[in-house]
């Protein structure tokens, strides 16, 4: 189920978190408040002083299938994902492009989004967005870093319908991350990345559940991580699952699920404000997982079993959403709302971030695998 990549990757990726210096967490404009859909939501960062992403080009994802079976499996649920979103709102100037292998597979392709089916037992992960100009991603010959979308056609996993856990995929591809993922939320004390928010964390009623992930005890088995050249950050060499559960960068590192809920390292993403609340989080947003996601126990539609991963500050569990929210769909325009002409000026700037020595050191010479994209449970 795992897609396990080089080291090449794992170099990459690992550089692209560290890019540091950030004033992307700035207060909301004095106006913002008052406007509840525009008050939170959380995307790519697309300064490319900061970000490795850019959003696509004339609102227009261009993609293609893997092979003849992908597209038998997918593209009628790809569509209706697709219908989804302008059903709730989105501008029917987004749009889907099928487009032919010579543009969507060719050596040098980095943007188009090549969709690939894991079957109906497979996993889910989708690269966010496109790499930015200037990215390390497009120096890499490697084809795994390139953007991918993987889709299942399982009804166990993520929301437990097709056409949704679709949704949430396409949510990705056009850049935005997952809601519980932003580190303004996460109590800060233990978990690395958060920014000492009230609503996740172990901080806060102990709604994190690490535990209860599906890959936990296997992880635990495996000894957790081992990191070759440890830097300067003083964990030593081996990672346990303590920290694991804690560290957004080394659950990434080891390939645990963990990754898909801890919060990011901020300088990845940007918000629209401050907030650190629960009245913040989009409770609404496809983006956010329902408390079963990745969690041990059964799952069908309608007959939702798995133990809770993450659950609201009150202890009840996070809902299956069914649509984008309001929230999404204004995170949506926000990014992609500029002029064309405005994004081609920041799109000549030269990168110019400071790159984290820390994590470089860490990642450049470890043998462990990577991972690209938003990987979904
Ligand atoms: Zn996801």
């Amino acid at each position: 189920m795992k897609l396990l990549l080089v080291s090449l990757v794992a170099l990459v990726v690992g550089t692209r978190r560290v890019l540091a210096g950030s004033h992307v967490w700035q207060p909301p404009v004095s106006n913002e408040r008052s406007n509840a859909l525009a008050r939170r939501y959380f995307v790519i960062n697309d300064d490319p002083s900061e970000g490795d992403r850019m959003p696509w080009r004339n609102r227009q994802i261009r993609y293609c299938f893997d092979k003849p079976d992908d597209k038998k499996a997918l593209e009628g649920l790809l569509l209706a994902a697709h219908d989804l979103w302008l059903s709730q709102g989105l501008g029917s100037e987004f749009t889907l492009a099928e487009v032919g292998d010579d543009e969507c597979k060719g050596e040098k392709r980095f943007d188009t989004l090549l969709v690939q089916s894991t079957g109906d037992s497979g996993r889910m992960a989708t690269f966010e967005a496109l790499p930015q100009v200037d990215s390390v991603i497009r120096q890499s010959k490697n084809p795994d870093v390139r953007p991918k979308m993987l889709l299942t056609t399982s009804t166990s996993m993520g929301m437990l319908d097709q056409v949704k856990n679709v949704a949430h995929e396409l949510g990705h591809a056009w850049g935005l991350y997952h809601e519980h993922q932003n580190p303004a939320f996460w109590s800060r004390g233990t978990i690395h990345n958060a920014l000492g928010g009230s609503v996740f964390g172990p901080e806060n009623g102990g709604n994190w559940r690490c535990e209860n992930l599906k890959d936990y005890a296997r992880r635990m088995a495996g000894g957790g991580l081992i990191v070759q050249n440890p830097g300067s950050r003083g964990y030593g060499d081996r990672i346990g699952m303590d920290m694991l559960c804690k560290d957004y960068e080394f659950a990434s590192k080891a390939q645990f699920s963990a990754r898909d809920y801890l919060p990011m390292p901020r300088v990845m993403g940007v918000a629209t404000s401050a907030g650190t609340s629960a009245k913040d989080v989009d409770w609404d947003s496809i983006m956010i997982y329902p408390s079963g996601a990745g969690a041990i126990g059964d799952a069908s539609p309608g007959n939702d079993q798995r133990q809770p991963i993450l659950l609201k500050p009150d202890g009840s569990r996070i809902p299956i959403n069914g649509a984008p929210s309001q929230r999404d769909i204004a995170a949506m325009h926000k990014l992609y709302g500029r002029s064309k002409s405005a994004r081609g000026k920041e799109l000549l700037q030269k990168a110019g971030g400071t790159v984290t020595s820390n994590f470089k050191k860490l990642y450049s010479k470890s043998s462990g695998h990577g991972d690209d994209g938003s990987s979904c449970l």
